[in-house]
């Protein structure tokens, strides 16, 4: 069955489709600027990257046009609609209503509304891509995979703030956690590349991208992670700040004479590695930057591994050992700097990095010696395909 795989945003949508037989990715690409101009990003397999600035007022128009792309009659991956067996959404916000992916109805979508205000910039933008979806394959099954599911199983313990525990029981305030959906696949990938079961493994999944959350998954199951309940929680990140102390964000909004959305702005737009260096949130920036001389871009990259080595070593107390540790996402995967820095200061866990195997790129490896006593592994992640899985189980079931 082959597998259209959307991923919507607020102006843009990504999307694949995947054959889910072979698993291998037909077409991807992107819709930019969705309500303000338009480009459409078509690339099939093993064929040319086709750009095409067009007109896109909404996202039914979009998807109209990723449609008419696939079905292209030169450059095209299906002959009609009927070859699209299923869709699979990802949505961010499942709340504490969704602990696994759900085959997508009227009820399922009021449930996804419900959590919205969890969720205000994504939730929405997801939903108009499944409405979109609907009026233009209205007989195709589509599913639902959140971010957040993957994470239902914290402990309470995990999952509560110190706050009033009336808010958690009227408005929902708890750790939900985030990036679930590729915590769990690369979770379960080096599982299967250390040959070990996966039910019986201690695994702490550093996914460092833009957006960057440990987690530290016990015997299957997520048991904590960095991410709150909102994605701004937990590691420095690209451009947002992660964990603060809640006091100075009251006191750098009276000096900034900020009102909420203006901190709020600050806090997810112009913090994180870019704040501190003032250079970029990109990585490959700041490396460049660092290596002329730029002593923030240097504090900057300390700053984001030394929070990252203190959530490792968090995990690695919350789950009583470690047997694993895995990096994903752009930096997790490219940067073998930073693994190296990050791992240097893991010694008192056993863990000796081979730096030959942390010189390779874009595959499945090991990178720590034989006798490391906690592994260390570099996994790709592949949330389209770990969405486009779920998406035929719920289908076929
Ligand atoms: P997101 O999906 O959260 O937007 P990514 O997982 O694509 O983010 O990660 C983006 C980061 O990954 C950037 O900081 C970038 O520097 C880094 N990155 C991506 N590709 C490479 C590469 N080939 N070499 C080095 N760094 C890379």
């Amino acid at each position: 069955m082959n597998v259209l795989v959307i991923n919507c945003g607020s102006s843009s949508l990504k999307y694949q489709v995947i054959d889910s037989v072979t698993e291998n990715v037909l077409a991807k690409g992107l819709c930019e600027r969705i309500g303000i101009d338009g480009r459409l990003v078509y690339q099939p397999a093993g064929g040319e990257k086709e750009i095409t600035e067009a007109a896109m007022p909404t996202h039914k128009q979009a998807i109209q046009m990723v449609i008419d792309a696939l079905m292209n009659e030169k450059t095209g991956v299906i002959k009609s609609l009927d070859e699209i067996g299923a869709v699979g959404h990802r949505i961010v916000h499942g709340g504490e209503k969704f602990a696994a992916s759900a085959l997508i109805s009227d009820e399922m979508i009021q449930a996804v509304e419900n959590c919205s205000e969890l969720a205000p910039l994504h939730n929405p933008a997801n939903l108009i891509g499944v409405r979109a979806c609907q009026e233009l394959m209205p007989k195709t099954p589509m599913a639902g995979v959140f971010d957040t599911a993957f994470h239902q199983t914290m402990p309470e313990e995990a999952y509560l703030y110190g706050v009033p525990y009336e808010y958690y029981e009227k408005y929902g305030v708890r750790k939900y956690g985030f990036h679930g959906t590729s915590h769990s696949y690369v979770s379960r990938r080096a599982a299967a590349v250390l040959n070990k079961p996966y039910e019986e493994l201690k695994t702490i999944v550093c996914h460092l991208g833009n957006g960057a959350s440990v987690c530290a998954v016990k015997n299957g199951k997520s048991v904590d992670t960095s991410m709150g309940l909102s994605p701004l929680e937990g590691l420095i990140m690209g451009t947002r700040s992660g964990d603060i102390d809640p006091s100075a964000v009251e006191y750098m909004a009276k000096k900034e004479g900020l009102d909420m959305e203006g901190i709020m702005n600050v806090l997810n737009k112009k913090s994180g590695v870019l704040g501190i260096s003032g250079v970029s949130s990109d990585f490959r920036d700041l490396e460049e930057a660092e290596n002329n001389g730029n002593p923030r871009a240097k504090s900057a990259t300390r700053a984001f591994n030394y929070r990252v080595l203190k959530y490792i070593g968090a995990y690695a107390a919350a789950m009583n050992g470690v047997d694993c540790i895995c990096f994903t996402a752009g930096v997790g995967e490219n940067n073998g700097v930073i693994r190296k820095q990050i791992c240097d200061n893991l010694g008192y866990l056993g863990i000796a990095i081979d730096d030959e195997a942390n010189a390779k790129r874009g595959e499945e490896v090991v990178i720590s010696t034989p006798d490391s006593k906690v592994k260390v592994l570099v996994i790709p992640t592949n949330e389209e395909l770990a969405i486009a899985r779920e998406t035929v189980a719920l289908v076929q079931k």
